[in-house]
């Protein structure tokens, strides 16, 4: 049989891409935002990469859920009950990841007003009230300018992060020119509700990374807080729709229990149906929260510095309650972020309006709130929804614990460390800069093995 030069040559560039074609197996573990944008960026490095997302809930998103309750009018409309807020600028990786993934105007949004109430329990008259529509409310000027003030301070910690790196926000506040009353009656109740803790967790925080929640705002500035109409959750799982299921296995309902290095590889132990199954993998990215990383690669003795540094990442429980209740607010002075405190100034409750964002959420009240406050809820007929979120308290020793996990992990060239708190401060940002840097690491990964 006779061949061509020119079929001969064909044959030829076959075989050798046959045989410089390696297909790299990579494992992420965690279906938030994170581990979705992670597996995104990391099939935009290497095309020939095959990912297996393994998440242990039914459904994408993590913290990030959208729920259907009903608003006054007894229409069904979405609510985030975790994160919700974004506002461009500060959150511009997120939202450049959902046009690259959904493609122009991957979200209808609309707008929220940051209007602030801080009143003590069983109080109607208010401590502050923030002005609604540039509109003042008979409250003290006073304390307003302070509060001005105070977000100049904190703007200012914001522009320059290096120069406050280690300091807790106690310390920060000690040494702020304000009145000690003016600190406990405002200062830390917002600070707290900001994050969503108690008064003596907030003070341990790293205040650099606390600011980052609302000082992105020039004091002067206008740009308003945004929500999507559709939900935070929503987009996650739409953006999953739309992966390749042939580059991209997307394997729900499959919690991760076990990772061990299995001589160049990596052995990942999960369950499904019940079931447990392994698979073994060339590159592991963690998408979920520091303790359970640390829990799932316990069995790893190689990492165990790693491992005491993952568990010393504190966490708090954030539970949050969707419900009809009015007398979380004051219905005389409508603000949107409403504080109630008791008379030693310790948060009661912290709950947000969302009638205010839109009439579509005519009706809907979201708070942080305690366990009886809830059961109250419920016995009221009141309650919509109420889920319980672990969120990272970003105290100055986790972050130098960060430090130290970062350059530990550098030293392992198959695995990553990702998601939100792995930034510092976690907002569906952060954790899509966590995706990026994961893809990063994947990519120094493939360079060295060639
Ligand atoms: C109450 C609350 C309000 C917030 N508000 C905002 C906001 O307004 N705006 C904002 O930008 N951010 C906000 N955040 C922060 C935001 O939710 C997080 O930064 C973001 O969700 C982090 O994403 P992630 O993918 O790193 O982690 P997560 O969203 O927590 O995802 C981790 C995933 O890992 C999965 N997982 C865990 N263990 C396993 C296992 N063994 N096997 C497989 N999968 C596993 C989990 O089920 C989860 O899906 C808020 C957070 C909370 C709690």
């Amino acid at each position: 049989m006779q061949i061509s030069s020119r079929s001969f040559l064909t044959a030829l560039l076959v075989l050798l891409s046959l045989f410089s074609f390696s297909q790299t197996k990579v494992a992420i573990i965690g279906g938030g935002i994170a581990g979705v944008s992670g597996a995104h960026f990391i099939l935009e490095a290497d095309p020939n990469a095959q990912i297996i997302l393994f998440e242990k809930d039914e459904k994408l998103g993590g913290n990030a859920q959208t729920v259907s309750v009903k608003n006054k009018a007894g229409e069904l409309v979405n609510v985030d009950i975790g994160p919700q807020y974004f506002i461009e600028g500060p959150w511009d990786d997120y939202i450049a990841f959902l046009t690259k993934t959904l493609g122009p105007n991957p979200y209808q949004s609309e707008t929220l007003n940051a209007s602030l109430l801080i009143q003590r329990e069983k109080e109607q008259k208010p401590v502050l009230v923030s002005p609604l529509g540039m509109k003042l409310r008979g409250e003290k000027l006073g304390k307003l300018l302070k509060l001005k003030r105070f977000n100049k301070e904190a703007y200012k910690m914001y522009k320059k992060p290096e120069q406050w790196k280690g300091i807790s926000v106690e310390t920060w506040v000690k040494q702020l020119q304000f009145d000690e009353s003016y600190k406990k009656e405002i200062i830390y109740p917002f600070m707290a509700a900001s994050l969503g803790t108690t008064i003596s967790e907030i003070k341990t925080t790293s205040a650099v990374d606390v600011v980052k929640l609302f000082a992105f705002r020039k004091p002067k500035a206008t740009n308003k807080f945004k929500v999507m109409t559709d939900g935070m959750g929503t987009l996650i799982q739409r953006v999953g729709e739309k992966m390749d299921p042939n580059r991209i296995a997307i394997t729900c309902s499959s919690p991760v229990t076990k990772v061990v290095r299995s001589k160049e590889k990596w052995l990942v132990t999960y369950s499904n149906n019940g079931k447990e199954q392994t698979e073994l993998v060339d590159f592991v990215v963690f998408a979920t929260h520091a303790d359970q990383a640390a829990k799932i690669l316990k069995s790893e003795t190689s990492l165990s510095e790693s491992l005491n540094c993952l568990k010393k990442c504190t966490y708090f429980e954030a539970r949050i309650a969707l419900h009809t209740d009015s007398t979380f607010v004051n219905n005389e002075k409508p603000a949107f972020l409403n504080i109630i405190t008791n008379t030693s100034n310790e948060l009661v409750s912290s709950t947000m309006n969302l009638s205010m964002i839109s009439p579509r959420l005519n009706g809907i009240y979201k708070s942080w709130a305690s366990p009886e406050a809830i059961e109250r809820l419920k016995k009221d007929g009141k309650l919509l929804h109420v889920t319980s979120f672990w969120h990272s308290l970003v105290t100055t020793d986790f972050v130098l614990q960060l430090e130290i996990l970062h350059k530990q992990i550098a030293e392992v060239p198959s695995l990553y460390l990702s998601g939100g708190w792995s930034e510092g401060l976690e907002t569906q940002n952060s954790a899509v800069i966590s995706g990026k840097h994961a893809a990063e690491k994947y990519r120094a990964f493939l360079a060295n093995r060639k």
